[in-house]
């Protein structure tokens, strides 16, 4: 399947990995529209919204959670925002979460200083 999501998890494409399980994989916006934008994306494929399992939802949420505390500590984030496209609105046809740090002030920090601080200890 030409999924570039996919190829992330299959080790095919580099990605800056912030949190991984047996089902669910979160790493760095290549793109990012402020410091530590993440995607969190489910390891199976899955289309959308309207396609997931409310288990893997869960699943998802959870790892939601867990990077929220994270970029609370590491990051000093003020706010996150949670983006989940479909349809014409969805670039990359694999179902993602976007989190979206909120800061009060703005923050300059190189992708791998974002990194150092959001990945697994
Ligand atoms: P969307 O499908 O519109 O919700 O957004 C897709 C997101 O995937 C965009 O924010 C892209 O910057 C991001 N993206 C696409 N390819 C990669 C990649 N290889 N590594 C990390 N992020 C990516």
């Amino acid at each position: 399947m030409d999924c570039v999501f996919c190829k992330i998890i299959a080790g095919e494409i580099p990605c800056y990995k912030v949190y991984e399980n047996d089902d669910v994989l979160a790493f760095l916006d290549i793109n990012p529209i402020s410091p530590g934008h993440t995607l969190i994306i489910p390891k199976k494929h899955t289309l959308d919204i309207s396609s997931v399992d409310n288990e893997t939802i869960t699943k998802i949420m959870d790892v939601v959670r867990i990077l929220r505390t994270r970029m609370e500590n590491k990051l000093n984030i003020d706010g996150l925002t949670l983006i989940q496209n479909n349809g014409d609105a969805q670039e990359v046809k694999h179902l993602h979460f976007h989190l979206k740090p909120y800061y009060k002030d703005e923050k300059e920090l190189s992708v791998e200083e974002i990194y150092n601080l959001l990945k697994e200890d």
